[in-house]
């Protein structure tokens, strides 16, 4: 990743530091440069090239080749060539040092709120067709003025280049009302946050909603706005000792919050913001702020922490469109901001952790895509439709898969219609065209139906090859092909649903696979899920269904159930009984949900996972301890754990009993392992799905199956959720064909 992130700048300065004569040019896939000088001092400008790097730059290879003289008396930039083939753009970056020190003195960008440079600013968010040069980016309609001009062809000036290069008089503005004075907006949008305003305000991938994190009131009315009934939400904090005064941050965690791509890093809590922020749990999404305003906004407020979440209603696409902004939420905040500057490729903020000590993504969009995955093997022209839910696709150029933002649930229309428009313009800006299909397994997802739309479309007379790819193979193989393994693994994927080869919905499964085929060793027991989609969101269906199966337990003696309406638990055991609208799963994280109902933390779920993580929060980590378990035939048995947990239930505090069934699940973990590895000999063990994102689970069992001398792998480039699921269908399906 060498294009559109100041990298032949940095070049040609370190040519003239090294007094080399020569030229850099983009090419297809990185840049070249041609250098002539003394070798040892050529030498040192290699070793500086992979030190140096602008922040953004990422360099997987250096060739070098010796060639005849270039006998060239200076070091140049040769201009880009309009090229077909350059696919390159670089994700977002967040605001750097040197551009909010020229935001306090440089004369024409004095509170520039889109002052950006070289190593800074827009880039994927803005661009709308490649190769990224000014006027292909929602810039192309601001002309430069004079000074930003010279900069801009000033090859030893920080802006030499910087596409979205802008200043207070000729650049995009903010808007608000018919204000377009910055200082004037900042006040009035500084003033209304302290007093508990809430606003609306355009900001680099998509409308965003903000209010004081202090200020109860301020956030219940932000969840109105949003429709949204309990999910956490993210809080941007005016600088790192803030974040350090609510949560514990460790030298890693800090690093990732002060990276350049600036994410949202879930992280511990320890000092309370209001309620409304996250409902009890023990985790914040903390994040630095990644755009000039909302320094300038930090420097007028008095609160140091913001709810940073994006304008739409829970469940819906990112809001980009200004028309829409203005219609659908100009009455109902208090102040509305937008600007003039178009988005072009719509991006939420992107949410990691930080698991030992290596980054895990939750959701992958603003500051890493579009970045390809680099593959070890060529998947040139496969297109990947990805699941259904937290949906992310993908295209194969030659050996990198370019995957795409953060798309949503594809069931809410809204979203959908994001998918295909967002397909559209990947296959539009990386010109693009499919060769071969790969899809989900399940046949209702709707990105399986539109993968079949596609095969539809005649290529020459012919039908695009489709290949349908198991949900949990896809999941284990993303990590896989991350970390370029070939070989044959054991897989474990544990997961909320995917589509079985069986028919079934599967979600809990120990594989023996490699990257293209896979057989299923283990997996747990089949349960019924009484209601279908309905047993997702009432763990209490779960839990029933499990107690029944395993005839343990009596429903009347548990707390948990009080809170059912009576008839409704007849209604459930008997479609339990007479197996009716009650599919079965092998899911772990309906074990998971029935766990946390049963502990009477969460028999509802308001949003995605919120049982697991409310099971986790509150676990205790100094238990070693673990229940029972049973395997047989290739199947794992939770009858016993639960009936262990129902006779600690009145004795231990749910805290012990929470990390007993974690601690049994990471045994279980390595009870299969073990099997498999005396079975056939495989000590690579690749673990993903979205039941991993449980940090206590997955460190956990990384250190049980580590100190077992098992080689294990997780996924640290794509969500291990199925926001990941794209990148493993990419490579099954080109293996397949
Ligand atoms: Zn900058
Ligand atoms: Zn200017
Ligand atoms: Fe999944």
């Amino acid at each position: 990743m060498v294009q559109g992130v100041g990298f032949r700048p940095f070049v040609y300065r370190l040519a003239k530091k090294y007094d080399l004569k020569g030229n850099v040019a983009n090419c297809t896939d990185g840049v070249i440069v041609k250098i002539s000088g003394d070798t040892g001092r050529i030498d040192k400008f290699k070793s500086d090239i992979l030190n140096f790097a602008p922040p953004a730059a990422c360099i997987n290879n250096i060739r070098l080749e010796d060639i005849a003289d270039i006998k060239s008396s200076d070091f140049e930039i040769l201009p880009s060539v309009a090229n077909e083939k350059i696919t390159e753009i670089s994700p977002d970056i967040g605001v750097c040092n040197d551009c909010l020190q020229d935001l306090k003195s440089q004369l024409h960008r004095v509170n520039y709120p889109f002052i950006n440079c070289t190593n800074c600013g827009p880039r994927f968010s803005i661009v709308e067709n490649l190769p990224y040069d000014r006027c292909n980016t929602s810039m192309s309609e601001f002309e430069m003025c004079e000074v930003c001009e010279k900069e801009y062809l000033e090859v030893l000036d920080r802006r030499f280049h910087a596409q979205p290069v802008a200043c207070n008089n000729c650049g995009p503005k903010y808007l608000l009302n018919n204000e377009d004075d910055i200082e004037k907006i900042i006040n009035e949008v500084a003033i209304s946050i302290d007093q508990g305003k809430v606003i609306c305000i355009k900001g680099l991938g998509g409308y965003n909603i903000i209010c004081d994190a202090n200020n109860n009131e301020a956030v219940l009315r932000v969840r109105e706005v949003k429709v949204r009934d309990g999910k956490p939400f993210a809080v941007m904090f005016k600088d790192f000792d803030t974040i350090k005064k609510y949560c514990d941050v460790n030298r890693k965690e800090q690093d990732v919050l002060e990276s350049w791509q600036k994410p949202i890093v879930i992280l511990e809590q320890k000092a309370e913001l209001c309620k409304s922020v996250n409902n009890d749990l023990n985790s914040i999404g903390a994040m630095l702020p990644y755009l000039p305003f909302y320094y300038l906004l930090f420097g007028k407020l008095k609160t140091k922490a913001i709810v940073y979440t994006s304008a739409n209603s829970s469940g819906n696409s990112i809001v980009s469109d200004d028309a829409f902004a203005r219609n659908s939420l100009e009455n109902k905040v208090d102040i509305f901001v937008s600007h003039n500057r178009a988005i072009i490729n719509p991006l939420d903020d992107s949410v990691v952790k930080v698991v030992g000590n290596n980054i895990q993504i939750i959701r992958r969009s603003r500051g890493f895509v579009p970045k390809p995955v680099y593959l070890n093997q060529n998947i040139e022209g496969v297109f990947a439709t990805g699941a259904e839910l937290k949906n992310s696709f993908g295209i194969g150029k030659k050996n990198s898969a370019i995957l795409s933002q953060y798309i949503g649930d594809l069931k809410n229309l809204d979203v959908y219609n994001f998918y295909e428009n967002s397909a559209k313009r990947f296959f539009e800006l990386f010109k693009f065209k499919p060769k071969i299909i790969a899809c989900d397994m399940h046949p209702e997802y709707l990105s399986t139906k539109f993968a079949e739309k596609l095969n539809d479309k005649n290529i020459n007379g012919n039908k695009i090859p489709i290949v349908k790819v198991q949900h949990h193979h896809a999941h284990i193989v993303s990590c896989m092909c991350e970390n370029q393994i070939n070989e044959k693994v054991i897989g474990i994927c544990f997961d909320g649903a995917g589509y079985g080869s069986d028919g079934n919905i599967w979600g809990s499964e120990f594989l023996i696979c490699d990257t293209k085929s896979f057989d299923r060793y283990a997996h747990f027991d089949y349960i019924q899920m009484p209601g279908g989609d309905k047993a997702v969101e009432e763990p209490w269906r779960m839990l029933l269904s499990y107690l029944t199966k395993y005839s343990i337990g009596n429903v009347d003696d548990l707390e948990c159930f009080k809170a059912v309406q009576g008839n409704e638990i007849e209604l459930v055991k008997r479609m339990l009984a007479k197996n009716i609208n009650s599919p079965v799963t092998s899911s772990a994280g309906r074990l998971f949900d029935a766990v946390a109902c049963l502990l009477n933390i969460c028999s509802k779920q308001n949003f995605d996972a919120e049982a697991p993580i409310r099971l986790e929060s509150i676990l205790d980590k100094s238990v070693t301890s673990f229940y029972p378990f049973d395997f047989e035939n290739g199947i794992l048995q939770f009858g016993n754990t639960l009936n262990e947990i129902l006779s600690d239930i009145n004795i231990l505090d749910a805290s012990e009993i929470s990390a007993k069934f974690h601690n049994t699940i990471v045994q279980a973990i390595l009870n299969i392992a073990l099997r498999i590895k005396s079975d056939v000999g495989l000590r690579k063990v690749v673990l993903s799905g979205g039941v991993f994102q449980n940090r206590y689970l997955l460190e956990k069992s990384i250190q049980i199956l580590t100190k077992n001398n098992f080689e294990v792998y997780t996924n640290r480039i794509v969500p291990p959720n199925d926001g990941g699921i794209a990148l493993g269908q990419l490579v099954v399906a080109s293996n397949y064909l």
